[in-house]
């Protein structure tokens, strides 16, 4: 079974969100059950610079009407072969991957096409795909141009990781894109006046998927698909939820390198250290029996976190700590800014993107709070739980599928409904009564928490299954 996964990120070259993780680990876990899945990414310099052995394997005089392209191979950490869109009119200057607003279709169209091509044509190598697994909408129009040109053809996956990023552009670039003209139809790429690659990929593909059960079910309710939901729950037969892994390997708290003191379930009484430790990196005061709250997030309207802001100060009220780390939106950065610099040494903010400082506030904090207002999987709270850290999430897509409330039996953290700071306070009270009043249930929650298997091993089986349906029944 050959597998050609198309993406715009891969972690630890190209990240920004948890699409970035996915895209390194779930093809891991495919080549560890004998899937031979390869990955096609576009050659940034970051990742011409850093990958192993890269020779070319197909050239194209144009791409795009952008001037000549390459595709290289070569491997990545792991050893998952990479295949890269080496495109200097696209891709030369470093930025981040969905910067460059106004060359994006340009730049996702060719890496699109490009993989399209190479899944079905071959490289020098003599490597074609069977199946093409597009994720999120830079890859979208990959499945349209397959379903667009000669047969036979692989068979293509579109894979929603988050419907609230759609790649919507002006119908005038449609040539631009080296789509025919009958492409730009409600029966195709057309959405809302738009030539929507999410849309496309959504249309052409043989089947769908997305990063959870509830998720899957949410983006087909009315106004939860964003303007999607009628295609989705159309597509319904075709489309699958399948819950994300996370990295047991590079998220394991007996190994990790960012660690001051590696703990295990067996060693849970190590992890103090930790929590002291981030006191004092993030400069707040040293009270054991002060809960601290963490939050590790983009700092973006639907992650919730303005639903924190106004908890800060009955946070502090309870004698509880708060600390940061997370980056965007300048209001919200600002206004978290402000709350550290009224409470110095209890609550902490720190503006950025810290891979060291994430895996020491899963690490050290006792709580992680997820507020979002929609999450597709969520990453955050299964590295939580890995960690000794309770979750307190919105009950919404993968939080609501992972995270069990403390009232409940195998309760392994605390989860509040409605969007609404009010009914988030509920859930902070909740987890402080616990941590101060049973020190046990909150061990005991730990311990499930950290029980759970969240490796890539289940869900990479489930990818397994439905690459054999598809293969078997097109
Ligand atoms: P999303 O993809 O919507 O951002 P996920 O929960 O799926 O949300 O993935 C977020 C990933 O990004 C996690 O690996 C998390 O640790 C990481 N992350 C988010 N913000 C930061 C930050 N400021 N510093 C370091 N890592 C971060």
């Amino acid at each position: 079974m050959r597998v050609l996964s198309v993406a715009a990120e891969i972690f630890p070259y190209v990240k920004v969100g948890g699409l970035g993780d996915v895209m390194a680990a779930l093809p891991k876990a495919l080549r560890r059950l004998g899937v031979d899945v390869r990955v096609m990414l576009p050659g940034y310099p970051v990742l011409q610079e850093s990958l192993a052995g890269l020779e070319p394997v197909k050239a194209y005089a144009d791409l795009m009407q952008a001037g000549p392209a390459r595709i290289l191979l070569g491997e990545a950490e792991g050893g998952v072969p990479i295949y890269l869109l080496d495109h200097p009119g696209l891709f030369a200057e470093e930025a981040g991957p969905y910067d460059d607003w106004d060359q994006a279709h340009r730049r996702f169209a060719a890496l699109s096409w490009a993989a399209a091509d190479l899944a079905r044509e071959g490289e020098a190598h003599g490597w074609k795909a069977d199946i093409l697994h597009a994720h999120d909408w830079p890859a979208g129009l990959a499945p349209a141009y397959l379903a667009l040109g000669p047969e036979p053809r692989p068979c293509s996956l579109m894979t929603i990781h988050n419907i609230a990023y759609q790649g919507n552009f002006s119908p005038s670039v449609l040539g631009e894109v080296w789509l025919p003209p009958e492409a730009y139809a409600v029966e195709g790429a057309e959405f809302m006046g738009r030539l929507s690659f999410l849309k496309a990929g959504l249309h052409f593909a043989d089947r769908l998927g997305t990063v959870s059960p509830t998720y899957a079910w949410e983006v087909q309710q009315p106004g939860g698909g964003r303007g999607l939901e009628g295609l989705l729950a159309q597509r319904s037969r075709d489309f699958s939820g399948i819950l994300n892994g996370i990295d047991t390997e590079v998220w394991d708290p007996a190994t990790d390198p960012h660690l001051l003191v590696d703990f295990d379930a067996s060693s849970l009484d190590r992890r103090v250290l930790d929590t002291a430790a981030l006191r004092m990196e993030l400069g707040l005061e040293e009270n054991p029996v002060a809960p601290l709250f963490g939050v590790v997030s983009r700092m973006e309207a639907i992650k919730g976190l303005d639903l924190i802001l106004p908890n800060l100060e009955h946070l502090v009220e309870l004698g509880a700590q708060f600390a940061l780390v997370g980056s965007g939106d300048p209001n919200l950065e600002k206004a978290f800014l402000q709350a550290a610099d009224r409470h110095p040494g209890r609550i902490a903010v720190r503006i950025g993107y810290n891979e060291g400082l994430a895996h020491r506030m899963y690490a050290g904090a006792d709580v992680l709070m997820v507020p979002s207002r929609s999450e597709p999987c969520g990453l955050t709270q299964m590295y939580a739980f890995r960690y000794g850290c309770l979750p307190l999430v919105r009950r919404t897509g993968g939080l609501a599928d992972t995270v069990v409330d403390a009232e409940d039996h195998d309760g392994n953290g605390f989860l509040f409904g409605p969007e609404d700071p009010w009914d988030l306070g509920q859930a902070i009270d909740r987890a402080c009564a616990v941590y101060r009043g049973n020190q046990t249930w909150w061990r005991e929650m730990q311990a499930r928490g950290m029980a759970l298997d969240h490796s890539w091993d289940i869900s990479a089986r489930r990818y397994i299954d439905l690459f054999q349906e598809m293969m078997d029944h097109g």
